[in-house]
């Protein structure tokens, strides 16, 4: 290492779980890690659905250096079969990790933009020995360069849902019904934190994935306590395949379930289904806001007390305009992760466990990591982004062979084991079968099947027919 880089950290950017684990697989490498937060405390994304249940259970949600930074404190790992909410996996992991971690953790620090000291984008020369300038903003509006040898960027998507316009752009009139609050952050606490704002009010759900699912369900809970409560559910595609999954046909139960949970509320006209539904603009309504749309009946409008968006999310690369990266031009994750995971052709456990050098960027020790390592494709798992950052934090460690000895331990079995009956807020998984180099075949039921991801959002704007992926 030259010397203008000695003695200065690798910034991780996030504070999530991947973002800590990065933090704890650094130290075990002899490596100053120095994490910055923008949420007032750490796993602020994860508080934010804290009231959702996860689908796969601690045994896949705890990294294992972190576990080796936890288990000496006296730290009580939770049940490995037990799924845990969000708020108890910051609760019972996220936090006890942050307190191991110490000072190496500074929350309330938002980073907005990431440079080369001295070195904007077009400069070359010197680049790869200059230091990393990452520059912050507190709460207080103090803003702060901080120089680094490497930079980690785990800042999940949580912040950036998708528009809710056609083709990737907000419809005229979203930022402001968003700025006024008639679009909620997605994944609301419907029964519970926000329950207020929901009952007997109109709420229009707009997307086909699990998380419209799970709040269509839980607004369906809502009706039983408030029957002025109205739902409406907006999905883009005219056809209804797939809406519902495979119902009791389906080789997993709890996805299953779901499926036949929603196809009855719709069917009982509990949710109003409007299927081929363009959103094509917001504008004030004498309830709240109208969501004015293009359907094959014309223009239809409906008056709306509250929106929840659920159409996915897209990484914030703002903050990264002078990064030199090389992104995928489709799903927007690194170029040689974007064919792996582009969820036209993939579910996440189809994609081989990978690490340092499929994230590499011409930026030399620059990374995406956890959840925004994968763009806009919404299949992350906790654990691939575990591996991810172990063979990260080896290669900027010089530990070559480690670092590409990447792999992802998924067991063959053990979900059984888990408490998947626990809730039916337990999101609906993907049906491929993993099959990848490291991933363990998943079989036709719940008791063989690994850890399998939700698909945050629907998956809009992916299909770009793709060739060639046989990655597996
Ligand atoms: C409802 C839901 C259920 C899920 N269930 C599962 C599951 O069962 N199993 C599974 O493996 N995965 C699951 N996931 C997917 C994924 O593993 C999680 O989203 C996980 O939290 C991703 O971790 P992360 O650390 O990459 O990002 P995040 O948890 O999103 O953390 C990113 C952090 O960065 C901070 N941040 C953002 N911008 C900045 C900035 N500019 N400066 C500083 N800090 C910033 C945020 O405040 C946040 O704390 C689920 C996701 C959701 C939304």
């Amino acid at each position: 290492m030259n010397q203008q880089m000695a003695g200065l950290p690798v910034v991780v950017i996030g504070a999530g779980p991947v973002g800590l684990a990065t933090a704890a697989h650094l130290l075990e490498n002899g490596l100053t890690p120095l994490v910055l937060e923008a949420g007032g405390q750490v796993g602020a994304a994860v508080t934010a659905w804290g009231h959702t249940r996860v689908f796969s259970p601690w045994q896949y949600n705890i990294d294992a250096a972190a576990r080796r930074l936890l288990e000496p404190t006296g730290w009580v790992s939770p049940r490995p079969t037990a799924l845990p909410t969000g708020a108890e996996l910051v609760a019972e992991y996220l936090k006890p990790l942050a307190a191991q971690l110490g000072e190496l953790v500074h929350t309330g620090v938002k980073v907005t933009a990431v440079t080369r000291d001295g070195l904007d984008k077009t400069r070359t020369d010197g680049r790869d020995s200059t230091p990393f300038m990452v520059r912050t903003i507190t709460a207080d509006g103090t803003i702060e360069d901080v120089r680094a040898r490497a930079v980690i960027d785990a800042s999940g998507t949580w912040d950036t849902p998708n528009p809710l316009g056609a083709g990737g752009l907000p419809a005229p009139g979203e930022e402001i019904a968003r700025a006024q609050g008639f679009i909620t952050a997605p994944l609301p606490d419907v029964t519970g934190r926000g329950r207020a704002s929901f009952a007997n009010k109109h709420t229009v759900v707009v997307g086909s994935g699990h998380s419209a699912a799970n709040t269509l369900i839980a607004l369906g809970e809502l009706v039983k306590d408030a029957p002025d409560t109205k739902i409406s559910w907006i999905v883009r595609n005219a056809s209804a395949t797939n809406l519902y999954g495979g119902q009791d046909k389906d080789g997993l139960p709890a996805r299953g379930m779901l499926g036949t949970r929603l196809r009855k509320l719709v069917d009982t006209g509990i949710v109003e289904l409007h299927q081929g539904f363009t959103i094509t603009s917001f504008t004030p309504g004498t309830h709240q806001v109208n969501v004015v749309g293009r359907t094959a009946e014309g223009e239809t409008v409906l008056e709306a007390d509250l929106v929840v968006p659920a159409a996915g999310f897209r990484p914030d690369l703002t903050i990264l305009s002078e990064v030199r990266l090389d992104l995928d031009p489709a799903v927007e994750a690194p170029t040689r992760l974007g064919p792996l995971i582009d969820p036209e052709h993939h579910s996440c456990g189809t994609v081989p466990a990978h690490g340092a050098t499929v994230l590499a960027h011409p930026e030399k020790d620059f990374y995406l990591v956890g959840m925004k390592s994968y763009g806009r494709a919404p299949t992350f798992l906790m654990a691939t982004g575990y591996e991810q950052v172990r063979s990260i934090a080896a290669a900027l460690a010089g530990n070559d062979e480690a670092a590409n000895q990447v792999e992802l331990n998924l067991p063959e079995t053990g979900v059984c084991s888990a408490d998947t009956d626990t809730s039916c807020d337990t999101p609906i998984m993907s049906g491929e079968k993993p099959t990848g180099e490291g991933v363990q075949a998943a079989g036709s039921s719940c008791c063989a099947a690994a850890p399998e991801p939700v698909l945050i959002g629907i998956s809009t704007g992916l299909a770009h027919g793709r060739a060639g992926h046989e990655h597996n």
